[in-house]
């Protein structure tokens, strides 16, 4: 089989799984030799999902919108993020840009 971005030559091989910042384990995948991408097999994709489940993970991604309140932009956080983390009013967060399309919000900090 060859790598469906750049036609390189895949090798099959246990590779780690995050989601976001959750460490799943190790799953068989397919990792191109050329470009480094990696391919879980469809039954690794069957158990990272199922235990995407069971960590309350699975499905949590919304999506919102900026708003304002005098001079700062307010993110709304989802109210089921907000359960799934534990956040409350008042909660003291970190934040820093990834460049210009990501913002990393750390909370629990
Ligand atoms: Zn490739």
């Amino acid at each position: 089989m060859a790598c469906p971005i750049c036609d390189g030559r895949m090798i099959r091989k246990r590779a780690e799984y995050r989601y976001y910042d959750v460490y799943f384990g190790e799953f068989d995948s397919d990792v191109c030799e050329e470009c480094g991408e990696v391919f879980f097999t469809e039954e690794a994709s069957d158990e990272i999902d199922m235990i995407a489940k069971e960590k309350g993970l699975w499905g949590l991604e919304r999506n919102s919108k900026i708003s304002y309140s005098g001079n700062s932009l307010i993110v709304r956080i989802p109210k089921d993020i907000a359960n799934f983390m534990g956040l409350t009013k008042g909660e003291e967060i970190k934040m820093h840009p990834e460049g210009k399309s990501r913002l990393v919000v750390e909370v629990n900090i």
